[in-house]
């Protein structure tokens, strides 16, 4: 499969690698929005939230996690920090595995949408 983040995740293609255990990885966004701009992926290719089966629980649950640690390792658990899971055309996913923004380092604009 011709899939970008599982390159990164698999060391075929460099990326900014800030967290890696066994089920998921965070790396920094090439195209940062913010000071702070991670993307926190699932290992096993997964396309979208909307490709999560109920075995997939405790990978949610681990990705969710992976959230909080990045926030804390990017110094702006306290400062607070946007998560975003685009899904699909209408919600402009751009790269077919499940991806987790977490921005900050700065205030967001206000709307969503
Ligand atoms: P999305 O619209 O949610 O699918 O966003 C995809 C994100 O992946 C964008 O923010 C891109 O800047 C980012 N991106 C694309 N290719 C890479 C890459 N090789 N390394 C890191 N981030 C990437």
């Amino acid at each position: 499969m011709d899939c970008i983040f599982c390159k990164i995740v698999n060391d075929e293609i460099p990326g900014q690698l800030l967290l890696r255990d066994e089920y998921v990885c965070a790396f920094r966004d090439i195209n940062p929005v913010a000071p702070s701009h991670v993307l926190i992926v699932p290992n096993k290719h997964v396309d979208s939230i909307d490709s999560l089966s109920t075995e997939d629980a405790g990978l949610a649950g681990k990705l969710l996690l992976a959230v909080k640690e990045i926030a804390r390792m990017e110094n702006i658990a306290s400062s607070g920090y946007r998560v975003i899971v685009n899904n699909g055309v209408d919600g402009h996913q751009e790269v077919q595995h499940l991806h987790i923004h977490v921005i900050g380092g700065a205030p967001m604009q206000h709307q969503l949408g």
